[in-house]
């Protein structure tokens, strides 16, 4: 595989872990404040209905039974030495913590699982839960990946992602005080968000103590609200090109040290509605190495600490 100019998500766990490992992707039976009526019930504009996790292993089977099934499948070709248990729907520290702790157990069932990820909403961990899932950094790798998507709390709003940004400022450090890895969460081509807010948004990343960065193109899905927006002109998707040169722009401008997990989108063909190109993944990782490549950019190179 040609080498990248950015820090890979495969590499560093391979250092950290001494193994190569991958994620499995688990529904914990979670929901969202945002979509349960707590905070609001349509959810982020751009939420389908699987909580933007749209290959987790199916909940009701059993947490235990669907990481056994997923260990004994092929997990699409990523065989491993070891697993991390990813907790991807919804907001994976919604409920109350001895509920969180019998579902985060039930994930931990065989001893090739040596980390625990969880997905979710800055507001909704609370300094009990940073104590619980400290209590398994003492023995696992533990990340938390948090949803910030844009720091334009204008944006936010606009996208009903009802979090502000102080609560992401406010939750990454309560978790990199107790040594948890925390990713930012990003997307690019939010409604009226161009290259400069993007930008704006990996700036704002870059000055909290995050360790990575999951970057991911806003896509349209059925039936999302944004499905809406999209069918009456109110949205039109990022093309190949702007997506590609934008997120070159982005690496080249993240913090030297961040590992980056993501940088597109990973749709299902079957829910997708636009656009077209975020289903070809190999095609849009290629471009923006090549982007950087052909602009001898690399990670940090235009990073400059404020
Ligand atoms: S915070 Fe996540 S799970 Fe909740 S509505 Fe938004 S995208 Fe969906």
């Amino acid at each position: 595989m040609t080498p990248v100019p950015y820090n890979t998500l495969s590499s560093y766990l391979k250092e950290r872990l001494g193994h190569k490992t991958v994620k499995i992707c688990i529904d914990g039976g979670f929901t969202c404040p945002n979509r349960d009526g707590s905070l609001s019930t349509g959810g982020c504009r751009f939420c389908s209905e699987r909580g933007s996790g749209e290959f987790a292993a199916v909940a009701e089977r059993g947490i235990t039974e669907a990481v056994q099934a997923r260990l004994a499948s092929p997990l699409g070709g990523r065989r491993a030495e070891r697993y991390i248990a990813y907790f991807q729907n919804f907001s994976g520290t919604y409920a109350p913590v001895d509920t969180l702790r019998r579902r985060y157990d039930a994930a931990l069932c065989d001893p090739r699982i040596i980390g625990l990820a969880v997905a979710t909403r800055p507001d909704c961990v609370t300094e009990e839960i940073v104590d619980l899932l400290a209590t398994y950094a003492r023995r696992l790798y533990v990340s938390v990946e948090l949803g910030l998507q844009t720091a334009s709390d204008e944006v936010a709003t606009r996208m009903n992602i009802a979090c502000p940004r102080a609560a992401f400022t406010r939750t990454v450090h309560l978790l990199a005080e107790r040594g948890i890895d925390v990713v930012a969460h990003i997307m690019v081509g939010l409604p009226g968000e161009d290259r400069a807010e993007a930008l704006a948004t990996m700036d704002f990343v870059n000055r909290h103590p995050v360790k990575g960065i999951k970057i991911h193109s806003l896509y349209v899905a059925q039936g999302t609200a944004l499905a809406e927006d999209c069918r009456s002109g109110n949205y039109i998707p990022l093309s190949f090109a702007d997506y590609t040169e934008t997120v070159a722009c982005l690496l080249a401008h993240a913090r030297p040290d961040l590992v980056i997990h993501r940088i597109t989108g990973d749709p299902s063909k079957d829910t997708l509605i636009a656009p077209a190109w975020c289903t070809d993944k190999r095609r849009v990782l290629d471009a923006i190495t090549q982007k950087m490549k052909k602009n001898g950019w690399y990670q940090g190179c235009f990073y400059t600490e404020t």
